[in-house]
């Protein structure tokens, strides 16, 4: 640390402390608004030592998604992953077929709903969005159970779900 002479490192001619914790020492300071911190409250970013005030500051200005959004993406991903699963609940154990294929479906299923909300994003749409898709794709177990009267454990369709959500949760979480 001390070898680092980086702009975000303080120098060791005066003593700083951390703006949030007054008894803690300040090694690093805030590269976009300066404010000295303590390593506790610094969060190393691609673009260097950041105060969490102007992470998250950031993070909103990205996350610039509706309700409506967030609803719409739910109700997309429910359905579309519906449909998914009740295929996959009509081909049978088809397991490989799954395996290869199940996230690629995800990833089209998260596409398809980014598109619809203009690719608008929401901190916790990556987790509704792969809720729903998992929930929809579980469907088809509820009408088997109604229409068996018994719960069968179909292995496809769980391993579907579970894939399926991944895909959307990666998706959904990444950039861009
Ligand atoms: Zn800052
Ligand atoms: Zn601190």
């Amino acid at each position: 640390m001390a070898s680092q002479t980086d702009t975000t490192t303080t120098t060791d001619e005066e003593l700083h402390y951390c703006t949030v914790h007054p008894d803690r020492e300040a090694t690093l300071r805030c590269n976009r608004c300066g404010r000295y911190m303590c390593v506790q409250c610094a969060v190393q970013t691609p673009v260097g030592y950041r105060c969490r005030q102007c992470v998250r500051s950031q993070e909103d200005k990205y996350f610039n998604a509706s309700d409506r959004d967030l609803i719409l993406v739910g109700i997309i991903c429910l359905v579309l992953g519906g449909i998914a699963g009740w295929i996959v609940g009509q081909t049978g154990l088809w397991l490989l077929l799954i395996l290869i294929l199940g996230a690629p479906i995800g990833g089209a299923i998260a596409e398809i709903a980014l598109r619809v909300v203009q690719r608008r994003r929401g901190r916790y749409m990556a987790q509704v969005a792969a809720g729903a898709t998992a929930v929809g794709a579980l469907f088809p177990l509820l009408w088997i159970l109604l229409q068996a009267g018994v719960f069968v454990p179909r292995l496809d369709v769980l391993l579907f779900a579970g894939i399926a959500a991944v895909a959307v949760y990666g998706r959904m979480a990444m950039r861009g």
